[in-house]
């Protein structure tokens, strides 16, 4: 896929701009090559990919992170391709356990159950593995209730079956040895370095704008070394 142009970056920044963050998932996924109206009924991680390919398109396939180490608190830098980033395909198989004495078939949390619950209630999590079940039966019987610790099973199960919803770094540390795994939110990584590129860019588009007179649309129009230069010669 062709990268984003400059225009097409600052749109996108604009239409994910105050929402939260699952809304601003679904903008960048949209931007990303999803479908529209179907994009909140897709499972976390197929969204994630969305996500994944517009930060391609965007930024390339490099990702330079900066973490703290755990143990010793030494700032690493990390450099990381989309193969760390990407998790593997699901196992093949269906989506169904049998746990507790209750065979349980589920689907993967999609971003339209995440705006469904309000997290801020105590049985949010509970709310939100309710509506992945779609069958349970006890005994060969529908079951009325799925108690907690069946709804933890299917929990631990959807990571897998959704991977890219929850994609973890093995990451160690060169300074001390220590080793932790860390989670990668490819939406968060993108959106700031969205929001540092837009920032930068209007600031470049308000100087030129200023001292030349150019409108936006112009100020675009001139490639990025070439806005450096103008911006050195005006001083800026
Ligand atoms: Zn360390």
């Amino acid at each position: 896929m062709a990268a984003l142009t400059e225009a097409g970056l600052l749109a996108t920044w604009e239409a994910a701009l105050g929402q939260g963050p699952v809304r601003r998932a679904l903008a960048l996924a949209t931007a990303g090559g999803a479908e529209p109206a179907t994009v909140a009924d897709l499972s976390v991680g197929r969204r994630e990919e969305f996500v994944l390919a517009l930060r391609e398109r965007c930024f390339g396939a490099t990702f330079s992170c900066a973490v703290t180490c755990p143990s010793c608190e030494e700032e690493l830098e990390l450099e990381l391709g989309l193969d760390d980033v990407r998790a593997a395909p699901p196992p093949d198989g269906e989506n169904r356990i049998t746990a507790h004495g209750f065979e349980v078939e589920f689907r993967p949390i999609t971003s339209r159950d995440l705006l469904a619950v309000r997290r801020d209630l105590p049985d949010a999590r509970r709310r939100l593995l309710e509506r992945c079940v779609l069958s349970a039966r006890r005994r060969g019987r529908k079951a009325r209730k799925v108690p907690d610790e069946v709804l933890d099973a299917v929990a631990a199960e959807l990571s897998t079956r959704d991977p890219q919803a929850d994609v973890r770094l093995d990451l160690d540390c060169a300074s001390c040895g220590h080793e932790w795994r860390s989670p990668f939110d490819v939406t968060a990584f993108l959106w700031a370095e969205m929001e540092a590129y837009a920032r930068r860019l209007l600031h470049e588009v308000h100087a030129l704008a200023t001292v030349y007179g150019w409108s936006e649309r112009e100020v675009l129009a001139v490639s990025p070394a070439r806005r450096r230069c103008y911006l050195e010669m005006a001083g800026q």
